[in-house]
């Protein structure tokens, strides 16, 4: 426990370590939306002998032990099981992790025109610096549903071509430059500076529509879209060493990589395995999408069924001996900002998983507080299996802490704690991981996937 883990690789094992971060970085570079990530995720189960368990039911399929099932929800979030060969009322292993991140929403009717300059309303999602979003470049990714039905993928901003961006004002106009305080509200996207000399009003907002129109979406449809504002970019090696990872939304889609991964090798488990991605953490885990949401529960329901078991009192069972890893990131130690932060107690990058026994703040408050005897289940395994964590707390007592979906599965009296990747510039545009903590959160997750 809390040693440095790059002084205990071998070489076979940085090798291995190293391709799995390059697939992580390519998962980051190209999913930056819940909707992507969800597509790659039923894309690889598909590929890796998943069904949907939409076409399970229409066909009354029976499931039995070994059975591999996805069940997408509203294209945002998904959950993948696997049976296993004891009752599902005997408990499930659950790993579950977050798959939105803190953007830019572009409003529902967006698009104003000033002195000339095309503009674009947005609402931030999530906890952000509102400065941090400024003078870097943008790029919007999202859908337009269309009134026929139709739904349009839109990606604008990504590779060598044109981005978007939000400008900021120079340091000699601006007083307060030492205490950045961009307002929400000021947080408004310039997008052009052209005008459609073919109109006589509004022509720097109709040339922008005009793009739009060849685009097929119409300025109304915008009301039926969801188009999110996110750094524009790849993921890439950070470190004149390269030990680290620099991507947009790590928080949380690194445990959802990690978990999804270690998921596609689960063959024949114990107990039934489910790793869930879900969307809307943070901004509460609300909504038919987020954690709180029944789908979930449904989804556990349908395939206890399937599997022939299914009572409301064995789901009630099955969901009170469950054992879940709330896998989300924690904030890795900063030296360059100690003050929040105990050295003693803080995760540290290269330190393996970080396991948070608790989070919530000054006096516990909110916290989901793990269980000493399942804690220790959890210890004796992977130090078997020479798997490299970290016991940690975010943040000093009275400075502050986090939420994480924890709470929410601890509800069903099945036991849980925080397990993930310690992370700094944490919400931040461009986060920093060390890629051994990834490699041995992927490890940590193969794990628990079969414990017993
Ligand atoms: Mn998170
Ligand atoms: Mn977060």
């Amino acid at each position: 426990m809390n040693k440095n883990v790059w002084e205990k690789y071998s070489e076979e094992k940085t090798k291995a370590m190293e391709k799995f971060c390059d697939g992580y970085k390519d998962f980051l570079s190209n999913h930056k939306t819940e909707r992507e990530c969800t597509l790659f995720a039923a894309e690889l189960a598909k590929s890796n002998g998943f069904i949907d368990l939409s076409d399970a039911i229409k066909q009354n399929k029976k499931l039995k032990a070994g059975d591999k099932v996805f069940a997408i929800n509203m294209n945002k979030s998904i959950l993948l099981a696997v049976v296993g060969k004891k009752d599902m009322a005997e408990g499930i292993n659950f790993v579950g992790s977050h798959l939105d991140s803190p953007r830019l929403d572009i409003k529902a009717t967006p698009i104003y025109e000033n002195n000339e300059l095309c503009l674009v309303d947005t609402h931030y999602y999530g906890g952000i610096k509102t400065y941090q979003w400024t003078a870097i470049p943008l790029a919007i990714h999202g859908t337009v549903a269309k009134k026929d039905g139709k739904v349009i993928n839109f990606v604008f901003g990504e590779g060598d071509g044109a981005c978007v961006g939000i400008t900021d004002i120079l340091p000699h106009l601006d007083p307060n430059r030492q205490n950045p305080k961009v307002k929400g509200e000021d947080l408004n996207l310039l997008v052009g500076s052209k005008p459609d000399t073919s109109v006589e009003k509004d022509k720097y907002k109709n040339n922008i529509i005009k793009i739009l129109n060849a685009n097929n979406i119409d300025e109304e449809d915008l009301f039926s879209a969801e188009l999110e504002v996110v750094p524009s970019g790849k993921a890439r090696d950070f470190g004149l060493d390269k030990s680290m990872v620099l991507g947009y939304g790590q928080d949380d889609k690194v445990c959802a990589y990690s978990s999804l991964m270690a998921f596609m090798e689960v063959k024949n488990p114990e107990k039934t395995a489910v790793c869930l991605l879900v969307d809307k953490e943070e901004i509460g885990s609300v909504g038919a999408t987020g954690m709180q949401s029944k789908f979930f529960e449904n989804v556990i329901a349908e395939i206890m069924n399937l599997c022939g078991n299914y009572s409301e009192l064995n789901m009630r069972r099955a969901l009170n001996k469950s054992k879940m890893l709330s896998s989300d990131v924690t904030a890795g130690y900063d030296p360059n900002y100690p003050t929040p932060m105990n050295e003693n107690t803080e995760a540290h990058l290269g330190r393996g998983i970080s396991f948070n026994k608790y989070t919530g703040s000054r006096g516990k408050y909110d916290a989901n507080d793990a269980n000493p005897e399942f804690i220790a289940k959890l210890r004796a395994e992977l130090d078997k299996k020479e798997i490299y964590f970290q016991a940690t707390e975010m943040g000093k007592v009275d400075a502050g802490g986090g939420g994480t979906i924890a709470y929410i599965m601890a509800n069903y009296g099945m036991e849980v704690i925080d397990a993930g990747v310690p992370v700094l510039s944490m919400h931040a545009p461009w986060e920093v991981t060390s890629k051994v903590d990834i490699y041995e959160s992927y490890l940590c997750y193969r794990a628990f996937y079969d414990l017993v």
